[in-house]
């Protein structure tokens, strides 16, 4: 059975004072055990140390919100891959429909961040997802397939293993319309055939593939209750660390 994981998104919120008082209420509040579910915190580039630091030895982990495609050198405000693994950060989203659309991000981009994540041993979260216009004429899934074959299907097996998806359908990101848990539970099914076709059934079975989109404490379970959906990527809602603790009990199932 695969693990369920939440990961938050903080996007670009909280300053220094508010990421320490989030950290001391999610520590009062007990936060879940991590046996039957991880729980991976996206922070800005700025704090992942402290973040990192703080949940040492508790199995939260940390992640980025994004790596250069570059190795190294002259690209000023960039941060790579191997500063990121000096750091002893495990996890970074890619390709995530904000970076995608005032980022300019291509598949090829892409393509290139997972790589070098993997190079430098970190698991990339790659974001993928429709836009309303998409979904409306009935292109949702097409559209997903070339996001995955351009930036992902490059990868080998062995990576493949090593990476997880968030099917983010970019209509109900930070919009409080979520998918439906059947428009969440088809989407994920056709993802793994799509992993199962191209890598084959180990990987597929294997490999996480989160939803994001107005995900709450309110709708987590009925969303993570189905079969192919292992867990969230939240924004909004982890911002606050009760609610945020709300939808990791709600995959600790
Ligand atoms: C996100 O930005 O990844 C996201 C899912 O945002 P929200 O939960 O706010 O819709």
């Amino acid at each position: 059975m695969r693990k369920k994981l939440v990961a938050a998104n903080w996007k670009m919120n909280k300053t220094l004072e508010e990421v320490d008082q989030f950290l001391q209420s999610f520590d009062t509040a007990k936060a879940v055990s991590q046996q039957r579910v991880s729980t991976l915190i996206c922070a800005p580039s700025l704090y992942l140390l402290k973040v990192s630091e703080h949940f040492k030895n508790t199995g939260i982990l940390t992640g980025a919100q994004d790596v250069s495609e570059h190795e190294k050198g002259a690209f000023t405000g960039e941060i790579s891959a191997s500063m990121l693994a000096s750091a002893g950060i495990t996890h970074c989203l890619v390709g995530h429909s904000e970076r995608r659309k005032y980022h300019e991000e291509t598949d090829l981009m892409l393509a290139k961040k997972v790589s070098i994540l993997h190079d430098n041993s970190i698991t990339p979260v790659f974001c993928c997802g429709e836009v309303l216009e998409q979904r409306e004429s009935g292109k949702h899934i097409e559209v997903v397939g070339n996001q995955l074959k351009n930036g992902l299907f490059h990868l080998t097996a062995e990576q493949m293993l090593h990476t997880i998806i968030a099917y983010e359908p970019v209509w109900a990101i930070g919009t409080g319309v979520n998918a439906s848990n059947e428009q969440a539970a088809e989407m994920h099914a056709e993802i793994r055939l799509m992993v199962n076709n191209q890598y084959g059934a180990e990987v597929a079975d294997t490999i996480q593939i989160l939803y994001g989109g107005s995900c709450n404490a309110s709708n987590a379970a009925s969303l993570f209750a189905s079969q192919d959906v292992d867990g969230g990527l939240v924004g909004g809602a982890s911002l606050k660390p009760i609610e945020f603790i709300n939808i990791i009990e709600a995959a600790n199932v």
